[in-house]
């Protein structure tokens, strides 16, 4: 099996390969040119635990990587650090719908899904292709991936990882989440200016450091080993639901997406491609509805103004896996993919032919929600079911009301994050507008909610600060040199 880049198609390397080099010299991504189906019977399906069925997804997407080394990865990838280990995306009734519970992991956010998997991926991929040098991943975050990255990362074999955030540019508790992590390969660092500062010294590091040590990648880069463990949650689901009784094998179901950069949407897309029986996925944008406009209309436009929403997450202009999506509905035409982007460089828009449209709008519905329909939806959900969801969350229900009519058969909606990572907006939502600290706003939601904190948000409060660094953003380079010699010996 060999993995192309989406803007040149001469490009042919191995799985293990695309995860160590992460993006395409090209600038394109790299994409599998056919997708297998993984070796999953019926049965299986319905009796291999989530360890066993997530190998066997990431198998037919990682297939120089054998089913042993990824079990053993995605063991110790999970273990220990989710809620409950035998049912890591528990799935929810609400309403009529369900709920795939994406945030229980060790930094409620669902990014965890795919960055407890990646240093170990990463790990193997290395052995494989016989790379000697361990790997350091610089990143700069304005938020849920530094953390996400750090705990993923946290004790992880031959690599490292340095974590740049906005000084004054976090709120309390992401900046608490960040600063007290614990493990000897982990450095967490905060830059005097704002989040294009951090990303922006981050990005010349990568062009400057000389630190022959190690060889550099980043927890942002669109590696498609971030993508593959998001595929394996989609199986899961659909075995949940058959397991329950609620649909017969071989029904096809929904799933509606709260999307930002498009990687979990399209993660899903990879699982219906490899024969998960699915109907529609539902694209759910807030203001920035950048994403409503291309599925809607063919024309991916960035000129447009850039709103801050109570779902910061979603707060994007360039959606970079959406690149990959116009690869696979076009049938694989990187000279169309390469001028599409060259378009966006340039103009700042492009247009995709109608043809590659309507091949999207197959499996496509879309819509958008501003945060006052969120806040309602919010509200509403929790008087009419007892089931509290954290804005991002949100955004989907209140689309899905929007799309319902469209739909046929089953609806999952996929839960991103733990209400309680955004507990001042929430707090809005439920009409209190003034609560200032952090960890105040938390425990009035618990008083409004009866909802348990999540037990790694909680415990911040008590744990030691054990990164104090902070620099301006030319000092990254040096900054990284210095922890690099620190590690080599
Ligand atoms: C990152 C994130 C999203 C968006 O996911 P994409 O894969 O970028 O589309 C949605 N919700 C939350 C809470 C996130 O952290």
């Amino acid at each position: 099996m060999q993995y192309t880049s989406t803007r040149n198609n001469i490009v042919k390397i191995t799985a293990a390969q695309a995860i160590l080099r992460g993006l395409a010299p090209d600038g394109g991504l790299y994409v599998p040119e056919k997708i297998k189906s993984p070796d999953i019977s019926e049965q299986q399906l319905l009796r291999l635990s989530q360890t066993e069925l997530t190998a066997r997804v990431l198998h037919a997407l990682i297939d120089d990587l054998d089913l042993e080394t990824l079990e053993r990865a995605v063991k110790d990838g999970y273990r220990g650090k989710f809620e409950n280990d035998d049912n890591l995306t528990p799935l929810v009734k609400c309403g009529k719908d369900y709920v795939l519970e994406l945030y229980r992991g060790p930094t409620s956010a669902f990014k965890d899904m795919a960055l407890c998997l990646l240093p170990r991926l990463i790990a193997a991929s290395a052995e494989k292709c016989g790379a000697e040098r361990d790997t350091m991943i610089l990143t700069a975050t304005s938020g849920d991936t530094g953390k996400a990255a750090l705990a993923g990362f946290a004790g992880a074999p031959k690599t490292k990882v340095i974590v740049f955030y906005p000084d004054g540019g976090v709120s309390d508790i992401q900046r608490l989440q960040m600063v007290t992590q614990q493990g000897d390969n982990v450095c967490v660092c905060a830059v005097r200016g704002n989040f294009d500062d951090a990303q922006t010294g981050v990005k010349r590091a990568f062009g400057e450091l000389k630190c022959d040590g190690f060889s550099l990648s980043s927890a942002n880069s669109i590696n498609i080993g971030r993508l593959a463990p998001q595929v394996a949650y989609y199986f899961k689901a659909y075995a949940d639901l058959v397991k329950a009784g609620e649909i017969k094998y071989g029904d096809l179901i929904n799933f509606v997406v709260p999307t930002g950069n498009f990687g979990n949407i399209l993660a899903g897309y990879i699982a219906k491609k490899m024969g998960l029986p699915i109907g529609k996925f539902v694209c759910a944008s807030n203001r920035n509805d950048v994403l409503t406009q291309f599925l809607s209309t063919g024309v991916y436009d960035k000129r447009r103004p850039f709103y801050l929403t109570a779902s910061p997450s979603m707060d994007i202009l360039v959606s970079s896996n959406l690149e990959r999506l116009i690869y696979f509905a076009s049938g694989g035409d990187t000279h169309l993919v390469a001028s599409l982007m060259a378009d966006l460089n340039e103009k700042g828009f492009y247009k995709v032919p109608g043809a590659v449209l309507s091949e999207i709008k197959n499996d496509f519905l879309c819509g958008s929600a501003d945060d006052e329909e969120c806040f309602k939806t919010i509200k509403k959900t929790f008087d009419e079911n007892h089931y509290l969801i954290d804005p991002h969350t949100s955004v989907a229900f209140a689309v899905l009301t929007k799309v319902r009519g469209n739909l046929t058969g089953k609806t999952v909606i996929l839960s991103t994050a733990s209400a309680y990572k955004f507990a001042p907006a929430m707090l809005k939502a439920f009409g209190i507008d003034s609560v200032s600290d952090g960890f105040a706003a938390m425990e009035k939601l618990n008083e409004l909610t009866g909802v348990p904190i999540p037990k790694n948000l909680a415990l911040l409060r008590e744990m030691e600060i054990l990164h104090k660094d902070i620099i301006n953003p030319d000092e990254i380079t040096e900054y990284v040199e210095r922890k690099a010699k620190s590690w080599e010996k």
